[in-house]
This record gives C-alpha cells, structure tokens and sequence, in this order.
C-alpha cells in the first residue's frame, strides 16, 4: 500500500531529510585515508542524535550500525568496523537514515578516499548523473514507476556498466521501506503511476562489471559478483506541485 504525504507530512519528512542530509555531508568531510568506518559511523550517529534523531539503520533487522558503509566491490550494506581502514585510492559509499517527528529520510552517496583512479570517478559521476535522469522522470506529468528505472538503466548501460537488479528503490514515510519498490530498470510506461504526494527513494546502484552480487557471511554485506567497483547514489524525494524535492539535499 502506498502512503501518500499531505504538505504538512512532508513539510514533517523534510526535518528527518536535512538531519539524514547533513549526517552523510559530515562523514563524507571526514573521509580520508587511515579512517575506519566505525568512525565514520559514529560522526554519523553523534549527529543524527544531536538533533534529537534516532539512526533509522541501527538495530534494523538487527543491523549493527548507525549507517551503512561499503568500500571498493561492497555494493550496500557494509557493517561499520574498526577494523575497516579507509585507504588512499578506495571508494566508499555510505548509506544513511534518520527518524524523527514519525518519519524516516534516506541518502547515499560515493565517495573518493584521496587520489582515485580515473575510471572509479567516472563510475561515481554516472550514478549520480543516473540518478539525476531517474528524478527529471519521475516529476514528468504522468510518470510510472517504470519510467524511472528505464532512464536510469538506459543511462548506466549507456556508460557501459549494469544497474544492480536484486536491490531496488522504495517509498519513504513512517516507514523505512515502504511500498512502492523503485527498481533501477523498467519499462517506460509501466507500472505504478506516481503522484503528487508519493515519497520515494530513488537509489542507483552501479556496478562497473555486471550486475550479479553476492551476499558475505557476515549476512549482511553485498558485493559485485565480479569483484568490480560499485557506486550508490541516493536521495529521498517528494513528489510535488512544483515537481520533484530532494528531501535529503543539502547545501
Ligand atoms: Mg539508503
Ligand atoms: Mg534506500
């Protein structure tokens, strides 16, 4: 069932999307070389908290973590360790969410640990770019669901690289995860209609290789099935009379 957001609802999600978008713009100044993402993640807590917020990720299913975070060929879900040093040349993608005022915010972003390779930059750049072209459809009167994967995954293969299939998009609200499921591929045309209201996270997830991942042990931890690099863009956006509104955007 799809929750649709009345002004003063999302006036309410745009409180949990700056504290989200500010916690994630704060970890991503902190990211460095010879930084663990334990400490990364607890930036991320300490700021979440600070407002008043509740980390949307911890204890999620019995998460671990206050935030997700994902070196190199980790695609999503990476669990916050002391003993994961960031080093000069990675990637990492960092995942957050804060809860307040009965409402969760959503965002990822890419980020490059010092000097990167020319190919991880390019990679980070097309998934936010994919994901630029995902939101300019779904603010297109009319818009369905499928619209917004098909401009994503044409993009992307585009580009040369693959959209992972297995994790997808979703609807934001009360709730983390709400329906309706906002895959990175689709059909224009197809699928459900997206209206004024409608709270989504749009979340391209770019695998240089092929689109296959796997699940690690530690049962959380997904990675590219061929040891290729990944990069995750997202934002939380409110579909609005004056078109899409990244909830999550700071600065
Ligand atoms: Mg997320
Ligand atoms: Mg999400």
């Amino acid at each position: 069932m799809i929750f649709i957001k009345n002004p003063e609802q999302i006036k309410k999600m745009q409180i949990a999307g700056r504290i989200t978008g500010e916690a994630l713009a704060l970890a991503g100044e902190a990211v460095r070389d010879g930084i663990s993402t334990a400490e990364l993640d607890k930036i991320i807590r300490n700021h979440i908290e600070k407002c008043g917020a509740k980390p949307s990720f911890l204890g999620y299913g019995g998460f671990p973590g206050s935030a997700c975070i994902s070196i190199n060929d980790e695609v999503i879900h990476g669990i916050p360790s002391k003993k994961r040093i960031l080093h000069e040349g990675d990637i990492v993608k960092i995942d957050v969410g804060a809860f307040i005022g009965g409402y969760h915010g959503d965002s990822a972003n890419t980020f490059p640990v010092g000097k990167v390779s020319d190919e991880a930059l390019r990679l980070i750049e097309a998934t936010r770019k994919s994901f630029e072209l995902g939101v300019a459809a779904a603010e297109k009167e009319g818009a369905r669901i499928g619209d917004i994967g098909f401009a994503i995954d044409s993009y992307v293969s585009e580009m040369g690289y693959s959209v992972v299939r297995k994790y997808v998009g979703h609807g934001v609200g009360a709730e983390l995860h709400e329906d309706p499921s906002v895959p990175n591929y689709g059909t224009p045309g197809r699928g459900t209609r997206i209206t004024k209201g409608m709270v989504i996270a749009i979340e391209p997830m770019v695998n240089a290789g092929v689109y296959g991942v796997k699940e690690m042990p530690d049962g959380w931890t997904v990675k590219t099935a061929d040891g290729k690099l990944s990069a995750h863009y997202e934002h939380t956006v409110a579909i609005t009379e004056n078109g899409a509104l990244l909830l999550t955007k700071v600065n």
